[in-house]
């Protein structure tokens, strides 16, 4: 950027966040420039080569892309090619020194870790949560609502478990909803580094910070 560049918007760091946000200004016909630190853009959602002589590459933070609205894909004209996969997590199991573990996802192994028990409390857990992201999901690229506005919507969408979600997940420390839903620890860890993840917040705690994530 030379002396005398002009832009309508700088934007600091070039994150796949600062991408979006550039290209939409650039298409209303803005002049931006995008500032990012290290020689490649992408942020966390870039993945590595982190093993010296192994062409595997791995995830920095970002592999699962969950939120991304198909409508912002098309609206920047970026063409992005999502790989499904069969399975949402693995565990290894510290009791039996990780010679087994929990996998979740299409044949999860609740019974290898001794939490045979606790695979219906983790579903319908997961399910209960549905109450709320399914209504909430289409919301999520108009202004930001209010607590009671995006409560009345959850409520008017008229899952049955509507309303016991929104307590557990809104109002309570998440770590309540979590420990009654499972009695497994290995179970509840997984469950609460889907909940805290990034927030580095205790899933106990009163001050909510954990059911933001
Ligand atoms: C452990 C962990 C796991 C996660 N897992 C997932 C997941 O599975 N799925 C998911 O969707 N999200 C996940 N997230 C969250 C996700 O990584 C972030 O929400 C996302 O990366 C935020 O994107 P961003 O563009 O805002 O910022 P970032 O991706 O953090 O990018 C910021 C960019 O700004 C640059 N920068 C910073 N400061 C400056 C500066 N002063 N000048 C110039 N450049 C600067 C950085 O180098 C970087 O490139 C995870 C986060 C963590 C911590």
């Amino acid at each position: 950027m030379g002396t005398g560049d002009s832009f309508d918007a700088v934007v600091v760091g070039g994150g796949h966040n600062a991408l979006v946000a550039a290209a939409y200004l650039a298409r209303a016909g803005r002049r931006v420039r995008v500032l990012e630190r290290l020689g490649a853009v992408g942020g966390a959602a870039v993945s590595a080569r982190p093993f010296e002589g192994v062409d595997a590459r791995l995830s920095r933070y970002a592999y699962l892309v969950s939120l991304l609205p198909v409508r912002i894909l098309r609206d920047i004209g970026a063409t992005v090619r999502l790989a499904p996969r069969q399975y949402a997590s693995y565990t290894p199991d510290p009791a039996d020194h990780a010679r087994t573990g929990l996998l979740v996802g299409a044949q999860s192994t609740f019974a290898a870790v001794g939490a045979g028990g606790d695979e219906r409390g983790f579903e319908e857990f997961y399910r209960r949560c549905r109450a709320l992201t399914k209504p909430l999901w289409p919301t999520l690229l108009e202004p930001l609502r209010t607590r009671s506005v995006a409560r009345d919507h959850v409520l008017a969408a008229g899952h049955p478990g509507a309303a016991t979600a929104w307590s557990e997940l809104i109002e309570q420390p998440l770590g309540r909803a979590i420990t009654a839903a499972v009695s497994s620890d290995l179970v509840r860890g997984v469950m609460g580094t889907d909940a805290v993840i990034g927030t580095f917040a205790r899933l106990g705690e009163d001050s909510l910070d954990q059911n933001v994530c």
